[in-house]
C-alpha cells in the first residue's frame, strides 16, 4: 500500500499507510485533532509513494518453473492467471526485480 502525507493548519505533518481508495479519507492531526489536508508535495518528493496509474504486468520476470513461482508468491508478489507478477507502484516493481536477483544501478 503507499504512503500518503498529511499536513496540518498548525504545521504537524503526518505520513499514513492506506489502500488507494481511501486516501482522501480525513486524517485527524495528532495534535490539534483538526483534520489534516493531503500534502501532495511532499507525496512527490520520495519515489516510493508513486503508484502506477495502471498495474504493470512484470513480463520480464514470469517465473519459468514452480520454484521460482513459489518464491514471488511467498514474498507476497501478485500474480495474475497467468502466473506474471504484477507491480502496482515503483517500490513493488524494485522489490520484486531484487527479489528474482536484478539490482538496481543508478
Ligand atoms: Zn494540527
Amino acid at each position: 500500500m503507499p504512503i500518503y502525507c498529511f499536513v496540518c493548519e498548525c504545521g504537524a505533518r503526518a505520513e499514513d499507510v492506506r489502500t488507494m481508495e481511501s486516501r482522501n479519507m480525513p486524517m485527524p492531526c495528532p495534535s490539534c485533532y483538526r483534520e489534516m489536508d493531503r500534502d501532495t508535495v511532499a507525496e512527490q518528493t520520495t519515489t516510493t509513494m508513486k503508484e502506477f496509474h495502471t498495474p504493470i504486468e512484470m513480463h520480464s520476470i514470469a517465473p519459468t518453473n514452480q520454484a521460482e513461482h513459489d518464491q514471488l508468491v511467498r514474498a507476497g508478489a501478485e500474480m495474475t492467471r497467468e502466473g506474471v507478477p504484477v507491480a502496482r507502484s515503483r517500490h513493488e516493481k524494485m522489490r520484486l526485480l531484487k527479489l528474482v536477483g536484478f539490482v538496481e544501478k543508478n
